[in-house]
């Protein structure tokens, strides 16, 4: 794959997210990934309301998604091929308590939760560095799933399913050899 075919990836705010943290989430992830090309946007979208459980106190994200892709669909993000939309906020899915981030298997969209990547979310001392690295790895593992990845046994690769902070933490932002070998196929398909 040359340089020019890298695939484009948006990076969405949903609501507000500290510019600084998208900035260098995206630099990381740029360094990380030859060939993948991660923008940040700057187009202003607020979280749907109606995603909103009062009594939860939590944003569905099947709905998030749902409304994502409706604007994906509409062409609203252009000639990116994925967008992955990032969120200030705790959610969930129907039958889990939460979620670190939900993406469609094989399709254009995803989304990242903030509010549990946060060390003060577990009475630790706010912390950008963790926070930008929880976030890369949430990020590469949605848009795994983006690119039709399921879940890894291998716990330190980036597809491990993550129920605990422990297990994002352990995990590393890379492919391991076996979904990365996949993910090339899935590029390679795309490309075709
Ligand atoms: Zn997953
Ligand atoms: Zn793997």
């Amino acid at each position: 794959m040359s340089l020019q075919d890298k695939i484009k990836i948006l990076l969405q705010p949903l609501g507000l997210v500290e510019n600084d943290l998208t900035y260098y989430v995206s630099s990381r992830l740029n360094e990380a990934f030859k060939y993948l090309e991660f923008v940040i946007s700057h187009k202003h979208l607020e979280l749907p309301t109606h995603a909103l459980n009062e009594s939860r106190r939590q944003y569905n994200s099947s709905v998030v998604l749902d409304e994502l892709l409706r604007l994906y669909n509409k062409g609203l993000f252009g000639y990116y091929q994925k967008v992955v939309g990032l969120a200030d906020v705790d959610a969930y899915v129907l039958g889990l308590n939460f979620v670190f981030g939900e993406a469609i298997l094989g399709g254009p969209v995803a989304v990242v939760y903030l509010a549990r990547l946060r060390s003060e979310f577990y009475g630790e001392m706010r912390n950008r560095e963790i926070l930008v690295e929880r976030t890369c790895k949430e990020v590469v593992h949605e848009l795994g799933h983006t690119f039709g990845l399921r879940h890894c046994p291998n716990p330190k690769c980036v597809m491990h399913f993550s129920n605990t902070i422990l297990d994002v933490d352990f995990k590393e932002m890379l492919f391991c050899l076996r979904c990365q070998s996949t993910l090339m196929h899935s590029f390679t398909s795309l490309t075709i």
